[in-house]
C-alpha cells in the first residue's frame, strides 16, 4: 500500500519531491524541536493520482487523510467539529519549488455556525471567533469554490463604512458577528446552497481545491516562466491553527534572515498585531518593521532571532520565514530558502563563504544562473538621474532601473509589449492575475503594499524593478491617471521612470547606461571560472558586441555571422548590389566594395578578442531578409547597377524562394558564387595578417555553414585554401588558420566521420539543427507551439532549451564520430541554446569544449558551466 499522507513528525527536508517544499520544511522544523503547530502532509503523489483518476481523490487516500486527522486530534487534544474544544486547521498548498502567491490557503477550516458560537463562549472572545469565521467563509468561497472575492470584500468595506471603522480591527464583536452572517448569505446567494457545515466535507473539498489549483492558469504561467514541470504536482498541508487574530497580544508576520533586496546581513521583515494569514502581504493595514517587535514583545523578539539564526545555520542559506504569535507565544509556520534579487544572491553567497559557513562550490550552486540577467541590464545614467525631477517616493521593493510608458492593467501592458513599447505597470496593488503583465513590463509601481507585498515578492523573483507602496501618488484605475501631490497628472502612455534601488519615481524618461561586473559579482564570477571546464565564447557580429562580451568574460567568439555586418544602410546597399548582380563582373565589383568593410570589422573583432579564438562563419543569409522591398529602393539599386528597373525587378522575383530557410543559403551560395567565399577569405586573412603584425596572435577559424555532404565542404574549402595560402605567401609570413564547419543539417551529424576528415572543428548550430530535426520552421513554430504547451505535448520550446532526446542525441553522436577521426578537434555549440543553463549542462556532460552565446548571456553561461561541472563531480 502506498503511503499518501505523512505526519510532520515523519518527514524531513530531503523529502521535498514527495512532501513539497513547505511540507518538508515544516517536518524539518518539527524535527529540530522548533514550535510548529502539528499537522500532516498529503503527498504530491496523491495529487498526481488525483489527475490520473479524472480529478477524484481516491477512497484509499481519503481514508489515510482521516487516519492522520485522528492522530492530529489525539496530539492536540482537540476534536474536529467539537463544540467544547474544536480543532481548526489550515489547508495549505506546497509544491516542490515554491510558487509564491500561486496556490491559495484556507484558514480556520472546521468552523460552522454551531462551532463558532461555542468557540466564542469557550474562548471568551466573540470578536475573535467571528473574525475567524468570516475569514474562513470568504477563503472557502474564493479558494475552494472560485467565487469572486470582491463580493465579500465590497460587503466588508460597506459594513466598515457604516460603522465608521477604518480597519478590520476597528470592528466590534457584534460587527464581526454581523459580517460573518452576511458573508454566509452572500455565499448562499452565489452558490445556491448553504455554506457546508460538515468539517470533514470542508476538509476534503479544500484539499481537492488545492490539487485543482495546480492546473489553474496562473500556476501554468508561473511554471512555464520558471521551468517547473507540470508532472511534479503539489502537496497539501493540513495544520492545526494558531491564532494571530485573538487580540493585541497576538500577531502574524514574515521575515528574512538577511535583506532579500540588498543581501545585508540583518533580520528583515514585517508584522501586524491582531491579524491573520495574508493580512501582512495583502496590505490590509501598513505593517510594522520587524525591528519594532523588540519593544512590543521583547521575549518573542529574542526567541524569534534565535530561531532565525538556528534556521539559517541549519539550511546554510538565507531563510524566508512566516510566524504567528498567539497570546504571546511564538509559532513558526514556514521556512524556506528566501527569494532574493540577483545582487542580494551574490552578496549572500560571497558573505556565507567569508563567514566560513559554506564552500565556494556550495555558494556557486546557490545562485540561479538566469537570475544574473538582472545585473546585466542597464542602470540609470548618473548625470541624467541627478537632473531628473522626482515626483514621488515609495518603497525600494526590487532594485533596478525601469523606464517606460505607464499602463494601468496587466492586459494593456502585454498589448503594449506586442507593439514593442517599454512599459511600467501601475497598479493600486498587484494580484496573482497580473503575473503575465508584471513579466512583460519594464518595471512595476504600486500605490499600496509593503516590502513583502505581492508586487514586491514577485518582482524580486522575476528580477523586475519595483517601487511599491507609493502613497505619494493617487491612482484612478478607471480614468487611467496617476496624480502627484503637486497635482501633476500622468495619463496612460505617458513616460515615467522608477528606481527600484531607491524608491524614487520620476516623471520622465531617463537615459540608461551599460552595467559592469564589479564587487561581489566579479568575486563570484571568478570562482565560477575556477571551477568550470567548458569555455564560454560569444556570438558577436560587430566589434561592439565583441567588446561587451569580453567585459562579461567571453573567451573567444564562437560565431560571427558575417551577413549581420551588413545591416547598416550604407553597407546593405553594397550587399544588395552583390546579391542581385547578374554577371560575375558585376558581382566582383560589388564584392570589392564590400571587402574593406569586412576587413575592417574583422580586424576590430580580432583586436577586441585579444588573442582568443575567433570563429568566422561565411555568408549565410536567407536571401529574402536582404532583398530590397520598395520601388524606390529598387530604382536606386538598378541605377547603380546600370540595369533597368524591370530587369532588376525580375531578378529579385527570381531570387524569391518558397522556403527560404531551406533555400539558397549557407555553403550553397558559395558553390554557386565561389567569388563570395574568395572575397571573405581575403578579408579574414588580410585582417588577421594586419592584426598579427600588431603583436596580437590571431588564428582565424573559418566556418562553412549548412554543410550536409562532405563534398560541399571539399568544394568550398578548396576555394578558401587557395585564396588564403596565396595571400599568406604573398605577405611572406607564417600564419595558421583553421577551416571547420557547422553541424546543423541532420545529414551532417549522421556523416560526421566523413566530414571530420575535412573539417578541423565542428560547431553545432542548434537553431537550424532543431529546425531541421523536428521539421519545424524557426520563423513559424511559435504560431503553433502554444497549442503544444496547452496540450502538454511539449513542456518547453525546443528552440530555447535543447531537446536532449532528439537533437541532443544527434549532437552527441556527431561529437563522438568527429573525435573518432580527429581526436583533438574542437567542438562547441553556437545556437541560442548556448546561454540556456540546462543546455549548457548537457554540453558539459557530453564533453564539448565550449558553448557560444550572445554577449549578455555570457555570465549566465559561465555560472551554468560551473554548476554543471560541480554537479557532475558530485555524481561521480
Ligand atoms: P503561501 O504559500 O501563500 O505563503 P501559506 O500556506 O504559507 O501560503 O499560508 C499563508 C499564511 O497563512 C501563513 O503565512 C500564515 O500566516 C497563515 N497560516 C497558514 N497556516 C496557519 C496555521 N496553521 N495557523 C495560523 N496561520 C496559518
Ligand atoms: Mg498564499
Ligand atoms: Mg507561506
Amino acid at each position: 500500500m502506498t503511503k499518501y499522507v505523512y505526519s510532520f513528525k515523519e518527514g524531513n527536508r530531503d523529502m521535498k519531491n514527495l512532501l513539497g517544499g513547505k511540507g518538508a520544511n515544516l517536518a524539518e522544523m518539527t524535527g529540530l524541536g522548533l514550535p510548529v503547530p502539528s499537522g500532516f502532509t498529503v503527498t504530491t503523489e496523491a495529487c498526481n493520482k488525483y489527475y490520473e483518476e479524472n480529478e477524484k481523490i481516491s477512497n484509499e487516500i481519503i481514508e489515510q487523510i482521516f487516519e492522520q486527522l485522528t492522530y492530529l486530534e489525539i496530539t492536540t487534544g482537540k476534536k474536529f467539529g467539537d463544540i467544547n474544544n474544536p480543532l481548526l486547521v489550515s489547508v495549505r498548498s506546497g509544491a516542490r519549488a515554491s510558487m509564491p502567491g500561486m496556490m491559495d490557503t484556507v484558514l480556520n477550516l472546521g468552523l460552522n455556525d454551531e462551532v463558532a458560537e461555542s468557540f466564542a463562549k469557550t474562548t471568551n472572545n466573540k470578536r475573535f471567533a467571528y473574525d475567524s469565521y468570516r475569514r474562513f467563509i470568504q477563503m472557502y468561497a474564493d479558494v475552494v469554490k472560485g467565487y469572486p472575492k470582491s463580493s465579500f470584500e465590497r460587503l466588508l468595506d460597506k459594513i466598515k463604512e457604516e460603522k465608521g471603522a477604518k480597519y478590520d480591527t476597528d470592528l466590534t464583536e457584534e460587527d464581526m458577528y454581523e459580517v460573518a452572517l452576511k458573508f454566509k448569505e452572500v455565499y448562499k446567494g452565489i452558490a445556491g446552497e448553504d455554506f457546508p457545515e460538515e468539517p470533514k466535507k470542508q476538509l476534503i473539498e479544500a484539499i481537492t481545491a488545492v490539487f485543482r489549483s495546480w492546473n489553474n492558469e496562473r500556476a501554468n504561467i508561473y511554471r512555464k516562466m520558471n521551468d517547473i514541470p507540470s508532472s511534479w504536482g503539489t502537496a497539501v498541508n493540513v495544520q492545526e491553527m494558531v491564532y494571530g487574530n485573538r487580540g493585541n497580544n497576538c500577531g502574524t508576520g514574515v521575515a528574512f534572515t538577511r535583506n532579500p533586496s540588498t543581501g545585508e546581513n540583518k533580520l528583515y521583515g514585517e508584522y501586524l498585531i491582531n491579524a491573520q494569514g495574508e493580512d501582512v502581504v495583502a496590505g490590509i493595514r501598513t505593517p510594522e518593521l520587524i525591528s519594532t517587535l523588540e519593544e512590543v514583545m521583547p521575549e518573542v523578539f529574542k526567541q524569534f532571532n534565535e530561531i532565525a539564526s538556528i534556521l539559517e545555520n541549519h539550511y546554510k542559506d538565507m531563510q524566508d520565514m512566516e510566524f504567528t504569535i498567539e497570546n504571546g507565544k511564538l509559532f513558526m509556520l514556514q521556512t524556506r530558502n528566501g527569494k532574493r534579487t540577483a545582487a542580494a544572491a551574490l552578496k549572500i553567497a560571497v558573505d556565507l563563504v567569508n563567514e566560513g559557513k559554506i564552500t565556494k562550490e556550495e555558494a556557486l550552486l546557490k545562485v540561479e544562473p538566469r537570475q544574473l540577467d538582472q545585473l546585466l541590464h542597464p542602470n540609470f545614467e548618473k548625470e541624467s538621474l541627478e537632473n531628473a525631477k522626482i515626483i514621488a517616493k515609495g518603497l525600494a521593493a526590487s532594485p533596478g532601473a525601469g523606464c517606460g510608458k505607464i499602463y494601468f492593467s496587466a492586459e494593456d501592458i502585454s498589448l503594449a509589449k506586442e507593439r514593442n513599447e517599454k512599459t511600467i505597470l501601475v497598479r493600486l496593488e498587484t494580484s496573482p492575475e497580473d503575473i503575465q503583465g508584471m513579466s512583460d513590463a519594464n518595471g512595476i509601481l504600486t500605490i499600496r503594499g509593503g516590502m513583502t507585498s505581492h508586487a514586491a515578492v514577485v518582482a524580486r523573483g522575476m528580477g523586475r524593478c519595483c517601487v511599491s507602496g507609493c502613497g505619494d501618488l493617487k491612482i484612478n484605475e478607471e480614468l487611467k491617471t496617476l496624480t502627484t501631490k503637486e497635482n501633476q497628472v500622468f495619463k496612460e502612455g505617458d513616460y515615467i521612470s522608477i528606481d527600484g534601488t531607491t524608491g524614487y519615481v520620476y516623471g520622465e524618461e531617463i537615459k540608461t547606461v551599460e552595467p559592469e561586473i564589479t564587487g561581489y559579482f566579479s568575486t563570484f564570477m571568478s570562482w565560477a571560472d575556477e571551477v568550470k571546464r567548458l569555455k564560454i565564447r560569444t556570438n558577436a557580429d560587430t566589434p561592439k558586441d565583441a567588446k561587451t562580451a569580453r567585459k562579461f568574460g567571453a573567451e573567444g567568439i564562437g560565431l560571427c555571422r558575417t551577413e549581420h555586418m551588413f545591416f547598416e544602410e550604407k553597407r546593405i546597399f553594397a550587399f544588395r548590389q552583390m546579391i542581385t548582380s547578374e554577371t560575375i563582373l558585376q558581382r566582383e565589383k560589388a564584392l570589392q566594395s564590400i571587402l574593406p568593410y569586412q576587413k575592417q570589422d574583422f580586424e576590430e573583432l580580432f583586436r577586441a578578442m585579444e588573442g582568443y579564438p575567433v570563429v568566422i562563419r561565411y555568408l549565410d543569409p536567407p536571401l529574402h531578409e536582404f532583398l530590397p522591398h520598395t520601388d524606390e529602393e529598387i530604382e536606386e539599386l538598378s541605377a547603380s547597377l546600370n540595369i533597368s528597373f524591370d530587369s532588376l525587378k525580375n531578378r529579385i522575383d527570381s531570387l524569391k524562394e518558397f522556403n527560404p530557410m531551406m533555400g539558397h543559403r549557407g555553403c550553397r551560395l558559395s558553390i554557386t558564387y565561389p567569388e563570395i567565399a574568395a572575397m571573405q577569405t581575403r578579408a579574414v586573412i588580410e585582417a588577421a595578417i594586419n592584426v598579427n603584425k600588431e603583436g596580437i596572435k590571431v588564428t582565424p577559424e573559418i566556418m562553412i555553414p549548412l554543410v550536409g555532404d562532405v563534398k560541399e565542404l571539399i568544394y568550398v574549402k578548396s576555394i578558401v585554401v587557395n585564396e588564403a595560402d596565396r595571400i599568406i605567401k604573398e605577405a611572406n609570413i607564417e600564419m595558421e588558420y583553421k577551416i571547420g564547419t557547422m553541424i546543423e543539417v541532420p545529414r551532417a551529424a549522421i556523416t560526421a566521420e566523413e566530414i571530420a576528415k575535412e573539417a578541423e572543428f565542428f560547431s553545432f548550430g542548434t537553431n537550424d539543427l532543431t529546425q531541421m530535426t523536428y521539421g519545424f520552421s524557426r520563423d513559424d513554430a511559435s504560431k503553433f507551439l502554444n497549442d503544444y504547451y496547452d496540450k502538454k505535448i511539449f513542456e518547453n520550446d525546443p528552440f530555447a532549451k535543447i531537446d536532449v532526446t532528439g537533437v541532443g542525441e544527434l549532437i552527441k553522436m556527431a561529437a563522438q564520430k568527429g573525435r573518432s577521426v580527429r581526436p583533438n578537434m574542437s567542438l562547441g555549440i553556437c545556437g541560442e541554446h548556448g546561454g540556456e543553463p540546462s543546455s549548457v549542462e548537457f554540453c558539459n556532460m557530453i564533453g564539448l569544449d565550449y558553448v557560444s552565446c550572445s554577449p549578455y548571456r555570457v555570465p549566465i553561461a559561465r555560472l551554468a558551466a560551473a554548476q554543471a561541472q560541480i554537479r557532475s563531480m558530485e555524481n561521480k
